[in-house]
């Protein structure tokens, strides 16, 4: 057993000002230093810097990581433009090698920033079967993240292959660190064919899906159906509690409360909309009608601090108000991510407390205004988001990042690795 102590704990509900973890696997004992007796535990000194849990990411492309760097030509007038001038090419042309290294390099990055679970949305067009467990492989046995995986479902591929990897691998993983979800990519790329496919091997798995992106979505849909995006999944039967309906950009009233109803949630990726110049979510609407609501980053960047600074801004922005959100509403979300992982992988994440996985992270900061709980998560918002870097991560309780470093030497040969298949897969991408 071990015990981390002189650190500040902070778990966006209880904070100490000087305290200690006794923790292995799982947290045994939390409290304050003038509590702590040594019962034999390996000490390590944290040195007034602070503690709290890492960070969950509710939907990325971890896929998309390779594209840092690449030059491709780029001239997109729509959003459909840039699916086919830059992400269309790139997903086709992955098989399950690259897949297992763009996990490499995506994980390593995102542990890193403390991002320890990951909630991926995969495309690989060369390989679909066995890519999921590609991505597994190298997010949970080589680097010991926790992730909820599920491949994009379009008519692009074979469906009957993306069907198949979806539902082969929700039922084969369902362990404290991965298991899976229906993975869709979005109204536009899928017929009713493939929605009525989907529909009779569902089951009870939660879908993971984009909607409303960009007004091109919902054009379409109307165009085609007849009807708006979540109405026309929904005459499928194809959202379920714990589905995940990913933007939500141009969603209407009526399809927010359907998305309430089935006990779906929203995730927003505020900076990779204004990336692609699609528009800015309403996340307070969707908070207004209670609709949880998590964060993902859409595999843009890794830092899940530069997202939540970015969705209350922005949300300040859409309302033309400055109250329109406050960092309560962020806590929200960031707890709200908390109770999704752990609900689907069977564990207590989130908090620093008896009982709940050893997933946290430590900070040098010293803060030169009064710290306590009332204030806790404003010094961490404004003080520590903006550049937001931890020194140690544990996952587990096993120290992952030591000193702002991997600590896996399998972990930092397999990233070096990675360079060579990034290499190939430009190649292939280039190639006419
Ligand atoms: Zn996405």
């Amino acid at each position: 057993m071990k015990a981390l102590i002189n650190v500040r704990i902070f778990d966006y509900q209880n904070y100490i000002e000087n305290g200690f973890v006794v923790f292995d696997k799982t947290i045994l004992k939390v409290g304050k230093m003038s509590e702590f007796k040594n019962d034999g535990y390996q000490v390590i000194d944290g040195k007034g810097q602070l503690l709290m849990p890492n960070f969950v990411c509710a939907h990325s492309h971890i896929y998309s990581i390779f594209a840092r760097g690449l030059a491709l030509p780029f001239n997109p007038l729509n959003f459909q433009e840039i699916l086919d001038q830059m992400w269309w090419k790139l997903d086709s042309k992955i098989d399950n090698p690259i897949t297992y290294y763009s996990g490499i390099a995506a994980g390593s990055e995102f542990l890193l920033n403390g991002v320890t679970t990951i909630i991926d949305h995969h495309a690989s067009g060369t390989e679909i079967l066995g890519s999921l467990t590609s991505l597994k492989k190298a997010l949970d046995n080589t680097l010991h993240l926790r992730s909820i995986l599920c491949f994009e479902t379009s008519d692009r591929y074979p469906v009957d292959e993306c069907i198949k990897e979806n539902v082969s691998f929700a039922k084969r993983y369902h362990t404290d660190h991965v298991t899976g979800l229906f993975g869709m990519h979005a109204s536009m790329s899928l017929s009713e064919m493939t929605l009525k496919k989907i529909s009779r091997k569902l089951k009870d798995l939660p879908i993971h899906i984009h909607v409303a992106e960009s007004d091109m979505d919902e054009a379409d849909c109307v165009a085609k159906y007849h009807t708006s995006i979540i109405e026309r999944l929904d005459k499928h039967n194809l959202i379920n509690k714990d589905s995940l309906i990913v933007h939500g950009v141009f969603l209407s009233d009526k399809e927010l409360d359907i998305v309430k109803e089935r006990k779906a949630y929203m995730v927003v990726n505020t900076t990779s909309n204004l990336n692609n110049a699609v528009g800015i979510t309403d996340i307070k609407k969707f908070m207004d009608k209670k609709i949880p609501v998590m964060i993902g980053n859409d595999g843009l960047s890794s830092s899940m601090a530069t997202e939540y600074l970015n969705a209350m801004y922005l949300t300040h922005l859409k309302n033309q108000s400055p109250t329109a959100m406050n960092i309560g509403h962020i806590l929200d979300c960031i707890n709200n991510a908390y109770d999704y992982v752990g609900r689907r992988l069977n564990i207590k994440i989130g908090k620093i407390k008896e009982g709940y996985v050893s997933d946290f992270m430590l900070l040098p900061y010293t803060p030169f205004t009064e710290m306590n709980g009332d204030n806790a998560f404003g010094h961490i918002f404004y003080g520590l988001f903006p550049n937001f870097k931890p020194c140690d991560v544990y996952v587990d309780g096993a120290r992952l990042v030591k000193n702002y470093e991997l600590v896996s030497k399998k972990a930092k040969t397999e990233l070096l690795e990675s360079r060579k298949y990034s290499k190939e897969l430009w190649k292939r991408v280039k190639e006419k």
